[in-house]
């Protein structure tokens, strides 16, 4: 048993402490960017990190903190503490983009959000999955599990987490029924056998990931719950058959480029909403005309997290390759270990999270065609995934918890009645 008494390695090692499962060929390495640091949101303090930062005299080793507070209320929050920044960036940060608080007093002296970020656990009934924020340049693909190699530190830190989900049995599938939790793990074997992307596009992976859930709800109606164990039965049963009629069913769903420019530019306008000025009816105001744009391809819009403005038109005849690895090997990287991370069960359950991931990539989608169209492009180039696989974590995933947002009912089922339409999914996932 090993008893520690700093921020993070408050915990106790019991001999039946919960498994940690780490992901599978995903990596991380801090690079030094500083970019974690300097967003345009603040960072949350809990009380005890608020009392560690206050307990040292800062200005010793960076003098112009002298006089000013540098833990200070949050803004909307009452009762909450954030700390203070320059600009978008935390006072901490140093000009070499290295972090005073870590550089001086160590990694465990941090807030504790700070020392997480960008791990994210994920509680279940078989133990902690760690997963990873891709809102950090770090991201890395690598063999095997390669997280496994700080095991020690990451079960210091979850079992501190300042942010954990759980999941507990049952797991929603959908708003009609409930599984188990080793049932939905064999649905997501299933997933993910789909976008393992042996010669097939991602763009139909994905859409036939959805026709696999809706069969799999066809199943769970018939059996009527005389089926012990449906998600391993019904997975099984599809690795015996091979998921070719999947794709088949799948290859009838296309889309309607319109509807989803307009869908897209909507929640891309309603998050930008949250971290720009303004009142709700302009946002409102905003957001339509965006959307109208965005069908007719013409105006502008304003986009805060890209610090640009976005010609619709130009936007809209930038192409993506759906066939070309380079562009969809680092998002088949990061699909894959959303659905590892499984962040999108808790709030939403298994069905609408996967709704979910598709609006997760159409989004990525919109943001590399955004950067390519800023830079007179007509085609998405490698380049821009990544970079827009961060927008999204920083944007949608880390700072607007865009899929928390569906944990409101009337919302899910929006999403649920929008998913019924069997083109739903071929409209949002698939190019013109
Ligand atoms: S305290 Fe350090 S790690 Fe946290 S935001 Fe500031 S500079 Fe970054």
């Amino acid at each position: 048993m090993m008893r520690c008494t700093t921020a993070v390695n408050r915990f106790t090692l019991m001999p039946n402490a919960p498994a940690l499962i780490f992901p599978p060929e995903v990596d991380y390495e801090c690079t030094r960017c500083g970019r974690c640091c300097s967003h345009p949101w603040e960072i949350p303090l809990d009380a005890a990190s608020a009392e560690r930062i206050r307990s040292v005299d800062w200005s010793r080793f960076k003098p112009d903190l002298a006089g000013q507070p540098l833990v200070v209320p949050r803004s909307g929050k009452p009762g909450e503490m954030t700390l203070q920044r320059r600009g978008d960036s935390c006072v901490f940060l140093t000009p070499d983009q290295r972090c005073l608080v870590h550089q001086e007093r160590g990694l465990e002296f941090k807030p504790r959000a700070c020392q997480q970020f960008p791990y994210v656990f994920t509680e279940t009934p078989r133990g902690i999955y760690v997963g990873v924020s891709f809102a950090t340049r770090g991201i890395r693909s690598g063999t095997g599990t390669p997280l496994a190699r700080h095991e020690e530190h990451l079960r210091a830190l979850s079992a501190g987490a300042y942010h954990r989900r759980v999941i507990r049995e049952p797991v929603v599938f959908d708003p009609d029924w409930e599984i188990t939790f080793e049932d939905a793990l064999a649905l997501e074997g299933g997933l993910l056998e789909l976008l393992r992307g042996d010669a097939t596009s991602l763009e139909d992976d994905l859409v036939a990931g959805g026709v696999y859930l809706d069969l799999f709800g066809e199943f769970l109606r018939g059996e009527r719950g005389r089926q012990r164990r449906p998600g391993p039965a019904f997975q099984e049963g599809w690795e015996r058959l091979g998921y070719r009629r999947i794709r088949e069913i799948a290859a009838k769903f296309r889309p309607s480029p319109a509807a989803r420019r307009m869908f897209l530019t909507s929640f891309v306008m309603g998050v930008e909403a949250a971290f720009s000025p303004g009142s709700p009816a302009w946002h409102v105001a905003r957001s339509l005309a965006a959307q109208v744009g965005s069908a007719l391809r013409i105006g502008r819009i304003r986009l805060g997290s890209l610090q640009a403005i976005l010609p619709l038109g130009a936007h809209s005849s930038v192409d993506f390759d759906p066939g070309n690895t380079a562009l969809t090997d680092p998002l088949r990287l990061y699909l894959r270990h959303v659905l590892f991370r499984k962040r999108l069960i808790p709030f939403c359950g298994v069905r609408t999270g996967y709704r979910l991931l598709c609006i997760d990539f159409a989004l990525v989608r919109w943001f590399a065609q955004a950067r390519a169209a800023l830079q007179g492009r007509r085609s998405v180039e490698p380049e821009d995934v990544p970079e827009s696989i961060e927008t999204v974590e920083r944007y949608f995933v880390l700072h607007t918890r865009f899929d928390q947002v569906f944990e409101h009912a009337w919302l899910q089922k929006l999403l649920t009645r929008a998913a019924r339409q069997k083109q739903f999914l071929g409209t949002m996932v698939r190019s013109e």
